[in-house]
């Protein structure tokens, strides 16, 4: 049987790290054993669904690389649930209350979208009747589940406005959709057994169920605003890699085996196995995706980078968009990318490579260009005149031969040459910093700094 899994967020909020990862875990089962990811927005809340978060949980899902098969929107399909209901009414199975029910939203009349949206129905809500007896499930991950159903009230499927319950159209939709395999976070485990309730009145086939574990913060305690949850287009915006988040938001739950924490999403789609996912909550700790991260910047290919960071310069005003040295931009980039922790990193660093006056902090001046080292740079420059290949190996020997020459140590140049050319204490190798500025750059920084004999 063709595995067929979904991926169900409601557009009442963004894209998190939680439903990020229940969407990677679905989507790479079902790459994995060549099946079907679908996905389906639960926006049957028509008050507190927002384009704005349909928009942004789309973007997301694309950007992190998660391919659907087939889309579906719940609020298209309100007839298709009431024809069920209807028929678990006829079946004496469910029953109309004029009761509202404690769940029930409130008068959609106050929305022109859930009004439109959402005729008010009959006014009559349809309420399965729970029989007292056991349901129990066999969890991928968790292993057997048993819960008494005596607990269980009996279920609204349909509120009086005429909308779905989420368990009702979940059901519905999982069934019809043919749906092998239910993959979501553990906060949904107390509703499966209500579900099974409702597989079983209808007489349809039950999915197989694996409820992946709950994400923790750092700090301890469930993820909030203020703890972790933040959108995933944030963490777009802050010059995270996608593929760096994935390999991240799949170390929450699974490992590739041994200490390996840096996988590629072939190799995961290869090794991945929903009865190996954990039971036990995972971390989350912003730490490690920064150092997922700098271990993508160091591997990334620079041309790529360069087109995310060719606007990021182009908004600073670094680089002319339309007018610009494309290959000093990429051999910048192999220089700076192995200490990157965000693409971002790069414009703070390399800014000064990009602007014609070289700006020098005053105290950065006094340290290292308060003494005269005309004589020095002079000498320097005519050295890397006559290099015919100006690569770092070659730039390092004259270094080494001017200073042997000049008897003073390495450190006593090598700290004003960078301040001079870079306007910075700290950075790449000097001598690969020289080589990607290029003589011509070089020569022009440098001679600010020397005195013209004749005034
Ligand atoms: N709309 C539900 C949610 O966002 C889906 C839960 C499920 O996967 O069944 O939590």
């Amino acid at each position: 049987m063709m595995v067929r899994v979904r991926f169900a967020p409601s557009p009442t909020g963004f894209l998190h790290i939680g439903g990020s990862r229940t969407a990677l875990f679905n989507w790479l089962y079902a790459r994995s054993q060549k099946g079907e990811f679908i996905l389906r927005i639960e926006d049957t809340d028509a008050l507190r669904s927002k384009k704005e978060y349909l928009d942004e949980i789309l973007t997301s899902l694309t950007w992190l690389g998660f391919r659907w098969d087939e889309l579906y929107h719940q609020s298209e399909r309100f007839a298709l649930y009431r024809e069920y209901a209807d028929k678990l009414v006829a079946a004496g199975k469910a029953y109309r209350a004029e009761k509202l029910a404690p769940e029930e939203s409130p008068d959609l009349q106050t929305s022109e979208a859930g009004a439109k949206a959402q005729p008010r129905g009959t006014g009559q809500a349809v309420i399965l009747k729970v029989p007292q007896q056991k349901a129990a499930f066999d969890d991928l991950i968790r292993g057997p589940i048993e819960f008494d159903t005596a607990v269980i009230k009996d279920q609204v499927l349909i509120k009086s406005d005429g909308t779905p319950t989420y368990n009702f159209a979940c059901v519905i939709d999982d069934a019809l959709m043919k749906i092998t395999h239910v993959i979501r976070g553990d906060d949904h485990i107390s509703n499966t057994p209500k579900q099974i309730l409702i597989y079983e009145a209808l007489g349809l086939a039950m999915p197989q169920f694996a409820h992946l574990p709950l994400i923790l913060a750092k700090e301890g305690g469930r993820l909030s605003k203020r703890k972790g949850a933040t959108a995933i287009s944030e963490f777009r915006e802050a010059g995270y890699l996608p593929e760096a988040l994935v390999n991240f938001l799949l170390l929450l739950g699974w490992s590739p085996g041994g200490d390996r924490e840096i996988i590629g999403i072939t190799e995961a789609i290869e090794l991945f196995d929903i009865r190996k996912v954990n039971k036990t909550a995972a971390v989350l700790d912003i730490g490690k995706l920064n150092w997922i991260n700098n271990e993508y910047l160091k591997a990334a290919d620079p041309e790529k980078l360069a087109d995310q960071i060719v606007p990021l310069l182009a908004g600073k005003q670094l680089i002319d968009k339309d007018n610009f040295d494309r290959n000093y931009v990429v051999s910048l980039i192999k220089l700076f990318q192995a200490r990157m922790t965000f693409v971002g990193d790069f414009v703070e660093r390399a800014d000064t490579f990009f602007l014609q006056d070289v700006p020098v902090e005053t105290k950065d001046k006094e340290k290292f260009l308060g003494k005269d080292l005309s004589k020095e740079f002079g000498l320097f420059l005519e050295r890397l005149a006559r290099l015919n290949n100006f690569d770092p190996p070659a730039i390092e020997a004259e270094f080494r031969a001017l200073v042997a020459e000049l008897n003073i140590q390495a450190k006593e140049l090598i700290h004003p040459i960078r301040v001079a050319l870079t306007g910075k204490t700290v950075g790449p190798g000097l001598f690969e910093v020289i080589a990607v500025l290029g003589k011509e750059r070089t020569r022009l920084r440098l001679s600010k700094w020397i005195k013209k004999e004749n005034g």
